[in-house]
């Protein structure tokens, strides 16, 4: 028999009154896959995890998660599965070590190992109280608690806001390592370069529709890059003849374009002219949607 797949929805919807949470929401997500849900602030990334786990009900579609119904069989999905939610709530006055070992006895753990290593992995100290750690630590301790139990399937809610690049580059470490020993890895993010990192494959989700799936290599071929420049004095005999270049303007001795081209190319170009100041930025997501996704939107091929 076929196995179930890791996520999959079928037309899920759901509206806070008038507004629209996510419509008509398809998504599968196989098996085995480490698997990116991108979309800007308010897109219904949220909504659509928190349908996944029950805690709020849909309006109309269906769902299941490993096979099991999101509505009927969601005890089921709580037990193998590991979740981090956007917000956590915490037990203030116990030790990091206390909280762990607390949460691992609802899934009828006691594995000490399991938590030295994950905090390992980390590197959070356990014996200090939750009440006294940063930000950045306080979600360690929330994204170890949804592996304690070695789910079948994590999934989580923007598990790398707030976290310092560093700490970031760990967490996709552990994945790695997690997805390594089986565990499908279901994240959101509004950050495009998160996800670049370490998926497969991603969702792109807008005004609560999936707007795109992509392998993660045909995303990459559309990464912009958003690059400004500003010569020494105006020199106007430079026109950045660069096919790869959009939304170029340009005043004076300053210049701001997209690029998405071979960076060898533009930098050997560039070498020939006085240069003050460059600098070379991610897009933002909704900088990409605006030249990628609106034409998609439009009918026009990518
Ligand atoms: P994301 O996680 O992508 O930031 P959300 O799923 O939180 O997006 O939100 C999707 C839409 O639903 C937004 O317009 C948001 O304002 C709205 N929304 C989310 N939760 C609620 C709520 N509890 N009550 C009313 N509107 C909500």
């Amino acid at each position: 028999m076929e196995k179930s797949k890791a996520i999959e929805t079928i037309s899920l919807s759901k509206n806070y009154g008038k507004t629209t949470g996510i419509k008509n929401l398809d998504l599968t997500v196989e098996r085995g896959e480490i698997f990116g849900f991108i979309g800007p602030n308010g897109a219904g990334k949220s909504t659509t995890i928190r349908l996944l786990f029950n805690l709020i009900f849909p309006n109309s579609g269906s769902g299941k998660v490993l096979g099991y119904d999101i509505i009927k069989q969601s005890k089921l999905i709580k037990f193998k599965t590991g979740y981090l939610p956007a917000e956590v709530n915490y037990y203030y006055k116990m030790t990091v070590k206390e909280l762990l070992e607390y949460s691992q006895r609802f899934y009828g753990v006691n594995d000490s190992k399991r938590i030295n290593e994950l905090a390992d992995d980390l590197d959070l100290k356990t014996n200090l109280k939750i009440r006294d750690l940063s930000l950045g630590n306080k979600k360690k301790v929330s994204l170890i608690q949804s592996l304690l139990h070695k789910p079948e399937l994590l999934i989580l809610d923007e598990p790398t806001s707030g976290l310092d690049p560093l700490i970031q580059s760990k967490v996709f470490e552990l994945f790695k390592k997690e997805n390594e020993r089986g565990c499908t890895i279901f994240f959101s993010s509004h950050v495009l370069n998160d996800v670049q990192k370490i998926c497969s494959r991603v969702a792109i989700i807008q005004k609560g529709s999936i707007i795109k799936l992509e392998s993660i290599d045909a995303l990459r071929k559309k990464m912009l890059k958003k690059i400004s420049i500003s010569f020494t004095e105006n020199q106007n005999d430079i026109n950045l003849e660069l096919p790869a270049t959009v939304d170029f303007k340009r005043v004076n001795n300053q210049m701001n374009f997209l690029f998405n081209g071979d960076m060898n190319e533009l930098i050997s170009y560039l070498a020939n002219f006085q240069i003050e100041n460059i600098s070379i930025e991610e897009p933002t997501l909704e900088e990409i949607f605006l030249h990628y996704y609106q034409n998609a939107e439009s009918g026009n091929e990518l």
